[in-house]
């Protein structure tokens, strides 16, 4: 059976990111975590953990 992702199209504009193909995220998928916070409540308090920098 097909596995489909739950988030198929991941717009991201972190060109500097090794999965980064004209602003879309390419990577099979994306784990996000929060940032140096124990509970978050603004966008800002999380991060792609995923992120991988260009060689
Ligand atoms: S892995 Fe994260 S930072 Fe990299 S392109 Fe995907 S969403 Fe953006």
């Amino acid at each position: 059976m097909k596995e489909v992702s739950a988030v198929p199209d991941i717009k991201c504009t972190v060109s500097e990111c090794h999965y980064n193909e004209g602003m879309r995220c390419n990577a099979p998928m994306i784990q996000v975590e929060r940032n140096n916070t124990a509970s978050a409540s603004t966008s800002s308090h999380t991060r792609c953990e995923t992120f991988k920098k260009k060689a």
